[in-house]
């Protein structure tokens, strides 16, 4: 056992491994509207310059500077959306609302609570500074200039930029599609209520969610049986049917007498690895057929597969979109001392609470089993414990991933 567990594969070199299988997909152009969660397959640049002209950041009146404190003529008003009627003169004035194009001759705004808010003529109470409550043209962005990079994920403050810099329709890359598929004879389909040997395909639904997740989009098929020839016919041809980038099953994967993605898929050239991880050792990686989809078998176990697919079917899929890496690590405490196996990188369902000065405890939930799915279901991250620690204390500071939507 201890010699089998010295060759096993890093989990740095799996991930390598598996990041060579998909390029990075074409482009297509889509609304600005609809591109919520959708990767820029260009750089975005200004179309024009932000804000587009000097424009008030009050409501007030706009002056010259020497002219106040005094009373002064309202020429007129420049609602959002108006154009200035009149110039800024010597002891003229015009009222200006927020978002205003300035008048020409305006050295300044004062804002109305400066004033007695006269209408036709406005006494100013205090002086000013030339520029003060003036936005400049082009202060936050100029013509031809870069916004976002390639790369960038279009959240909402991203599109809203977009639009603000006169996009309408972006280029993003192309959702990868994958092909989500469970495999076991025990297994029943979701809401069926299982005999004493059956399981419902609980991963199969779990992992189509964290495909969509990436923003990816994920085709689930009815589980597959045991039998060889019938998991290469019903990947095949569901594979086919949805043109998948890549197909995600999960169990079947290690030592046993009937691990069906092995027996169907290895002799098609599909390899099997041990990955010196804890949760989720066997995976299988590669193609099984040579211009055919990209293959990540991950392991039967619900804990195992859900891990696996966020250790390595997530950066696949990333790396696919061409998003531009960013690895959310949290440093955390320990809140308990722990033990872990050697030469294993484990990774721990732990709940993060918030500490007095401002860091994170991680409190562990219980067992390592990766059967544990409800532990996993109420867990905000896994905590990281390198492969060379065998012991952790109480306190220690190590790296937590977050699991997907856990910041909402
Ligand atoms: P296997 O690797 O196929 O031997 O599966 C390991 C364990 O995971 C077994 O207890 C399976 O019943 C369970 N398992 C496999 N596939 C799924 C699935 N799609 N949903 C839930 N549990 C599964
Ligand atoms: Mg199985």
């Amino acid at each position: 056992m201890t010699s089998r567990r010295a060759d096993a594969k890093s989990v740095e070199r799996h991930l390598a491994d598996v990041l060579t299988l998909l390029p990075v997909l074409d482009a297509e152009t889509v609304e600005v509207t609809e591109a919520d969660g959708r990767v820029l397959a260009a750089d975005l640049s200004a179309r024009w310059s932000l804000p587009g002209a000097d424009v008030s950041s009050m409501d007030g009146y706009a002056v010259r500077v020497a002219d106040v404190p005094g009373v002064l003529q309202v020429a007129g008003d420049v609602p959002a959306g108006g154009l200035p009627p009149a110039a800024v003169t010597a002891g003229v004035t015009l009222r200006v609302m927020t978002g205003a194009v300035l008048p020409a001759g305006t050295e300044a705004v004062v804002p109305v609570e400066d004033t007695d808010a006269g209408v036709t003529q406005v006494r100013v109470l205090a002086p000013t500074t030339a520029g003060a409550y003036v936005r400049r043209a082009g202060e936050d962005t100029v013509t031809g200039a870069l916004v976002l990079p390639r790369g960038t994920t279009l959240r909402p403050a991203q599109l809203a930029a977009a639009v603000a810099v006169g996009h309408a329709q972006l280029a993003v890359t192309r959702r990868p599609r994958v092909l989500v598929v469970g495999t076991g004879s025990e297994l029943v389909a979701p809401g069926v209520r299982p005999g004493p040997a059956q399981v419902p395909d609980s991963n199969s639904v779990g992992l189509a969610a964290a495909v969509r997740a990436c923003g990816a989009t994920a085709v689930r098929i009815g589980a597959v049986p045991d039998d060889p020839a019938a998991l290469v016919a019903a990947l095949d041809g569901a594979a086919n049917e949805h043109r998948a980038d890549v197909v995600v099953t999960s169990g079947g994967v290690s030592m046993g007498a009937f691990d069906v993605v092995k027996a169907a898929l290895a002799p098609l050239g599909v390899r099997f690895d041990r990955v010196a991880m804890q949760p989720g050792m066997p995976q299988a990686w590669g193609r099984w057929r040579a211009d055919g989809p990209a293959f990540l078998g991950l392991p039967g176990n619900p804990v195992s597969a859900l891990v696996s697919f966020e250790l390595f079917a997530r950066p696949l899929l990333r790396n696919a979109l061409g998003a531009l890496a960013r690895v959310p690590v949290l440093r955390v405490r320990t809140e308990a001392a722990l033990r872990s196996p050697a030469g294993r990188r484990q990774l721990l369902r732990v709940v993060l609470q918030r500490t007095d000065s401002g860091g994170w405890l991680a409190r562990g939930l219980g067992g390592t089993g990766s059967h544990l799915l409800t532990g996993l279901a109420v867990a905000d991250a896994l905590l990281v414990v390198p492969e060379e620690t065998t012991e952790v204390a109480a306190g220690t500071e190590l790296d937590a991933l977050p699991l997907p939507g856990w910041a909402a």
